[in-house]
C-alpha cells in the first residue's frame, strides 16, 4: 500500500526543514540561509546548506541534497514510506494509504517477473541437466548451501521460462532485461547456458542477473555477461550483495568490495562480508552508495601485476566523497575466493592491513621511477606531486609530502612549492558556487520561490541547456507543489536547482532579468547581425530595421538600467527568436 499523494504533499508542507534538521545538526542562520555542518560526511568547516522558503538541503562538500524527507530518509537509513510516516508522526498528520497508482504496479509487474524468473532459475540448478554447471560450482568451492543463499541458478540451452509460467508480458520482460528478441522477431533468453548469479537492489529486491558461461574462454564467448541497464538496473551503481552485506558494513564501518561473484560468495564462506561489482569498476556512483553505510572501504585485489593495475584504476575521485579507500592485496596468482580457501587468515590480514589508495598510487609511482639521475627523480616527484594535489587534509599532505622528499631526495619546501594549485589549503567556509551563473540562478531562485514571476522569468532568458531546462519545469508548474516538479526532473536539472537554493541568492526579480534581457538580447541580436550579413540587401528590408531599432531599445537600456517596461520589448523579441529553435543561438 502506497500513502496517498495529497498526505505526502501535506507532510512536506507541513514539515519545517530547518526544525527537522536542526535535531541532528547544530545550524545558524547566515542571509537567507542556514548552515552547519554535514551530516554525511566528515568535515570541520560548514558546507552544509538548509533553505528554509524552498524546503531543500545541499551540502557544497558532499553534494548531499533533498527535502525533508530524503533528509530524514538518507540519515535514519528508511525507505520512502518509512521517511513520510516518521514526518507525519512529528507534525500530527493523519496518514491514507491507498492502492498504488499505474506507475507503481508497472514496477511491481517488473519486480514480479524478475522473482519468477530468478526462482525458475534456481530451480533449474536442481534440474539434471544442469550437471555441468553443478560441477562448475563445486570446482570453485560453492557448495549447495550456498547456491541456495545466494539464489544461484542455471539457464538451460534451447529451453527457457515460458512468459506464462513467469506470469509476465513480452513487453516487460523486454523492459527488464530477461528476454531479447532475435532476428525472425522471437524472444530468446540472453543468459541462455550460463550460471546465474541474482543481482538484488539493497532492500533485497531481484533487478538483474549475471551469468558465467561454461564455453572455454578459447571460444571467444564473453566469460560473464549482466543484464543491460534497464529502469531498474543500472550497472553503474549496482553492487553485488549489498542487500545481504550492508547490515555487516553497517556494524564494522568497513566495506569489502571485490571484484567477482564468486569472490563474493568464497568469502561469505569464511564470514567475511563483501561486494563485488557488476562487469564495471568501481565508479563514484558506487562510492556514493557504499558512503551510507561506511566511512572506510577496502577494495580486494589479485597481487599480481594486473592486479596491482586495476587497483591503481579504482576510485580515484574517492575524495569526492569523502570515503577512505585502502587497497588490500592477497599473494600473487590468488583471486579472493581461492586466498579465502586457502587460508582465510590471510584474506583478513590483507584487509586489515590495507594500504590507503593514495599511498599505494604514489608507492607505484616511486617504485617504477628512474631515481639515479636528477631528471629522472624531477619527474618522479611532478608525478607524485600530481597524485597529491587531491588531497585536502593539510596533515595528510604533509605526511605524503615527507614520503616523495625522501624517496626522491629534494627539499619538502621545494616539493610544497610545486604543489599543483587545488592541493593548497581550501578556504576556511565553503558555502559559495563559483560556477554558478549568478543572474540566471538568481532569476530562477525567484522563479522557485513565486510562481507569479513567470510572466517575467521566461524560458527565453536562458541560453544554458540544463537552466533552460530547469526554467520550462519551474515556469510549466502552475499551481503544482515544487516538490512535483523536482520528481520529474532529470538528474542534472535536479543539482542545479539544488545548487542554487543552496546558494542563497538575493535581490530582486526584475535586477535579474534586466541582466538577462540585456545579455541575452545582445546574443541575440549579434547573431540576426550575423544572419542580416548574408543576405542579398533586396531581402534584408524591413527585418533591417526592425533590428536598428532594437539595437537602440538596447543601447538605452543599457545605459540607463531602464525598468521592466523598457525591457518588455526586448524579452519579448527574445521569446519570438528563440520559440522557433531552442539550438539557435550560439553560447
Ligand atoms: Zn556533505
Amino acid at each position: 500500500m502506497a500513502i496517498a499523494d495529497a498526505d505526502i504533499r501535506r507532510v512536506r508542507e507541513a514539515t519545517d526543514l530547518v526544525a527537522v534538521v536542526s535535531e541532528s545538526v547544530a545550524l545558524r542562520r547566515v542571509g537567507r540561509r542556514w548552515v552547519g555542518l554535514c551530516p554525511f560526511h566528515e568535515e570541520r568547516t560548514p558546507s552544509f546548506t538548509v533553505n528554509p522558503e524552498l524546503g531543500v538541503y545541499y551540502c557544497f562538500g558532499c553534494h548531499a541534497r533533498g527535502d525533508a524527507i530524503t533528509f530524514v530518509r538518507e540519515l535514519e537509513r528508511l525507505e520512502f514510506t518509512e521517511a513520510v510516516e516518521r514526518l507525519a508522526a512529528r507534525a500530527g498528520i493523519q496518514l491514507h494509504y491507498e492502492a498504488a497508482d499505474d506507475a507503481r504496479a508497472g514496477s511491481r509487474e517488473a519486480f514480479a517477473l524478475l522473482d519468477a524468473q530468478a526462482r525458475w532459475y534456481a530451480a533449474a540448478l536442481e534440474h539434471p541437466e544442469a550437471e555441468q554447471a553443478r560441477d562448475y560450482l563445486r570446482e570453485r568451492g560453492i557448495d549447495e548451501a550456498q547456491w541456495r543463499r545466494f539464489g544461484l541458478g542455471w539457464a538451460p540451452r534451447g529451453r527457457s521460462a515460458t512468459l506464462r509460467e513467469l506470469g509476465g508480458t513480452a513487453a516487460v520482460a523486454i523492459e527488464v532485461g530477461i528476454r531479447a528478441r532475435g532476428h525472425d522477431g522471437s524472444l530468446y533468453d540472453p543468459m541462455a547456458g550460463r550460471i546465474i548469479f541474482p543481482i538484488r537492489d539493497p532492500s533485497g529486491r531481484t533487478i538483474g542477473f549475471g551469468g558465467r558461461t561454461l564455453v572455454p574462454s578459447s571460444e571467444g564467448v564473453a566469460k560473464y555477461r549482466n543484464t543491460p541497464d534497464t529502469p531498474y538496473y543500472h550497472k553503474r551503481s549496482v553492487l553485488y550483495n549489498l542487500d545481504r552485506a550492508r547490515h555487516v558494513f553497517l556494524k564494522e564501518g568497513c566495506a569489502v568490495v571485490c571484484e567477482g561473484y564468486t569472490d563474493v560468495i568464497g568469502l561469505d564462506a569464511a564470514g567475511i562480508a563483501a561486494v563485488a561489482t557488476c562487469g564495471t569498476a568501481l565508479t563514484d556512483d558506487h562510492l556514493r552508495l557504499l558512503r551510507r553505510y561506511v566511512q572506510r572501504v577496502v577494495v580486494l585485489f589479485d597481487g599480481d601485476e594486473a592486479g596491482r593495475r586495476a587497483a591503481e584504476q579504482v576510485g580515484l575521485s574517492a575524495h569526492v566523497v569523502d570515503l577512505d579507500v585502502l587497497v588490500g592485496l592477497l599473494p600473487a596468482g590468488l583471486d579472493p575466493a581461492d586466498a579465502v580457501r586457502a587460508d582465510a587468515e590471510l584474506v583478513r590480514r590483507a584487509i586489515e592491513d590495507a594500504t590507503p589508495l593514495l599511498r599505494f598510487r604514489l608507492e607505484r609511482t616511486l617504485s617504477r621511477a628512474e631515481l639515479r639521475t636528477p631528471e629522472g627523480r624531477a619527474r618522479a616527484a611532478g608525478e607524485a606531486l600530481s597524485l597529491l594535489g587531491s588531497v585536502r587534509e593539510p596533515l595528510v599532505r604533509s605526511e605524503y609530502l615527507a614520503i616523495v622528499a625522501e624517496r626522491t631526495g629534494f627539499r619538502e619546501s621545494d616539493l610544497a612549492a610545486r604543489l599543483p594549485r587545488g592541493g593548497r589549503a581550501r578556504p576556511a567556509v565553503r558555502l559559495d558556487d563559483p560556477t554558478l551563473d549568478r543572474p540566471a540562478a538568481a532569476a530562477l531562485a525567484c522563479l522557485a520561490a513565486d510562481p507569479s514571476v513567470r510572466d517575467v522569468v521566461v524560458p527565453a532568458l536562458f541560453r544554458d541547456p540544463l537552466y533552460r531546462e530547469l526554467a520550462e519545469a519551474l515556469h510549466a508548474r502552475g499551481t503544482a507543489p515544487l516538490a512535483d516538479v523536482l520528481d520529474g526532473l532529470d538528474g542534472d536539472v535536479r543539482e542545479l536547482y539544488h545548487r542554487i537554493a543552496a546558494s542563497g541568492l538575493d535581490g530582486a526579480v526584475d535586477e535579474a532579468v534586466l541582466v538577462l534581457v540585456v545579455r541575452e538580447a545582445e546574443v541575440e541580436l549579434r547573431r540576426e547581425a550575423t544572419e542580416l550579413a548574408s543576405l542579398a540587401p533586396h531581402e534584408r528590408g524591413l527585418r533591417h530595421a526592425r533590428w536598428l531599432e532594437r539595437m537602440q531599445q538596447l543601447h538605452s537600456l543599457r545605459d540607463q538600467m531602464g525598468d521592466l517596461e523598457t525591457a518588455g520589448a526586448l524579452l519579448q523579441y527574445l521569446v519570438e527568436a528563440r520559440s522557433v529553435s531552442t539550438e539557435g543561438s550560439s553560447p
